[in-house]
């Protein structure tokens, strides 16, 4: 087998562990450089690159590397600045670890129906299943699945309302996407209210109320955006009053979007908004923190890229003030990432959160670099912290509140984050089921004893040097 056949097949079989976005980010541009005595040197094209594998993937690699050539007795790495894409050394990923083909399909905005309606529906890439779930829009969200199964019968009109970037258009796409997938005969039409009043003022003008009046008229489902728009706009309103009769009375399904509640939109035709208020009406708000991680999570997935839990929990930490922005400030890690080829830091996301922000909390956060994890495993940590305490470890890591157990506990959180570089959710979990904010506080407490309670200094000194964490 030569060199890069053996990579290949190594990478391959790193792929049943490794999933395809750290494959992806971490074996692109790399080689194997030489296979002699036993030694297989792999080479990567930058230092970060190398300090990444020896602490993430080094164990598993020489398994796998064993696994595939049996005569491999180690496996080394070595910095080349030369690899990239056109050596012909390295590996084309892409190759073999190929994007799923869903992700190849087109993205159609806009759709030309038999009746030559133009419907700007339907990013397919917001759907029901997709949209992750939080208190705050459980009950949005759980409307929108009666609608998308049950059109024109339960929740007419579904009223959605709330700020920017919460999720409107997400979950009004998403219900379009869904119904027409549950019955493609379906006329579903999206439409914005900005787009709808165009059309308005372009029949006024041609003189031909008629077209549009027939055109939407026809619908099964229509979908209209950011209603709030039609504010001021007694034309539109009083048009779009009748096509509302005419859809809800013939028991089809109509679904609208506001940044404010119906009786808050000061619409001069007040018909309008009591028919907006007879169906369900139901408002977005900003998800909380977990939700938030978790939507960071899911982005980075479907992305396809591998982004330190620390970094994403500080970006979710940070930014409150919309979804939209908490993806803006995503995607700007992301570019940066693929420009740099270094996995951003929070360092620099708090760099960047502060040329639009004046306060970045760092409460529980280091802004040190992803220095490698230490080898010490948060079992040896809790081990050892529990005897040096004389404490019981399972009273350590359970929920007792007696502060023979607090400080211990607090000390485990605070060296797991600041030293073993664990995420804060992850310690929560480990240390009696507790949630990520009492972990940072806990973090944030024993940080600012530490600078004046000797005693504590000096069991932290003892600790660590025992647990050899420095
Ligand atoms: P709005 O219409 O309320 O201004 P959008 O629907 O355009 O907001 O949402 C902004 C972005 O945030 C979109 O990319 C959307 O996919 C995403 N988003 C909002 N809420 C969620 C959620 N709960 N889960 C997943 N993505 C979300
Ligand atoms: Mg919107």
């Amino acid at each position: 087998m030569n060199l890069k056949d053996l990579w290949v097949s190594i990478i391959k079989k790193l792929s049943e562990e490794l999933d395809r976005a750290q494959i992806i980010t971490w074996f692109k541009n790399t080689a194997a450089l030489s296979f002699e005595d036993g030694i297989l040197v792999i080479g990567l094209p930058t230092p970060f690159y190398s300090n990444w594998h020896m602490t993430h993937f080094a164990k598993m690699t020489f398994k796998a590397a064993q696994s595939v050539e049996p005569n491999v007795k180690e496996v080394t790495y070595s910095v080349d600045n030369s690899l990239n894409d056109s050596d012909s050394r390295t590996v084309d990923i892409l190759k073999y670890f190929p994007e799923n083909q869903a992700r190849k399909l087109p993205n159609k905005n806009e759709r030309v129906t038999k009746e030559g309606v133009v419907t700007k529906i339907f990013n397919q890439k917001y759907t029901l299943d997709n949209f992750i779930i939080a208190p705050e829009n459980r009950l949005a969200h759980a409307a929108c699945q009666n609608v998308a199964k049950y059109p024109g019968q339960n929740y007419n009109p579904l009223f959605i309302y709330g700020g920017v970037g919460l999720g409107k258009t997400h979950l009004l796409q998403g219900t379009g996407n869904e119904i027409m997938r549950n019955d493609p005969s379906r006329f579903v039409v999206y439409t914005t209210t900005e787009n709808f009043v165009n059309e308005v003022v372009g029949a006024i003008q041609a003189r031909n109320m008629n077209a549009i009046r027939n055109k939407y008229r026809r619908v099964d489902c229509l979908i209209i955006d950011d209603v709030q728009f039609i504010a001021n706009k007694d034309r539109t309103q009083e048009e779009f009053f009748h096509t509302f009769n005419a859809l809800y009375e013939s028991g089809k399904q109509i679904i609208i979007s506001s940044d404010r509640p119906p009786q808050e939109l000061k619409l001069l035709n007040e018909r309008l908004i009591s028919r907006f208020e007879s169906g369900m009406t139901v408002d977005v708000k900003m998800p909380d923190y977990e939700t938030r991680l978790a939507i960071l999570h899911n982005k980075c997935q479907e992305a396809q890229v591998f982004i330190n839990s620390d970094v994403l929990e500080f970006i979710a930490f940070n930014v409150t003030s919309s979804v939209r922005s908490l993806e803006g400030v995503l995607k700007r890690a992301i570019a940066r990432y693929e420009l740099e080829r270094t996995s951003p830091t929070i360092k620099a996301i708090a760099e960047m959160l502060r040329e639009t922000k004046n306060e970045v909390k760092m409460i529980g956060f280091t802004t040190q670099d992803p220095a490698p994890r230490c080898a010490v495993t948060i079992d040896s940590l809790i081990d050892s912290v529990s005897s040096y305490f004389s404490v019981p470890k399972s009273e350590v890591v359970g929920t007792s509140r007696a502060r023979e157990c607090m400080v211990p506990r607090q000390v485990i959180m605070y060296l797991a984050k600041t030293k073993l570089r664990m995420s804060l959710s992850k310690i929560g979990d480990l240390l009696g089921n507790r949630n990520h904010t009492t972990v940072m506080h806990s973090v944030n407490r024993i940080n600012d004893q530490l600078k004046n309670d000797r005693q504590l200094l000096r069991d932290m000194n003892a600790i660590t040097k025992e647990v050899g964490i420095h």
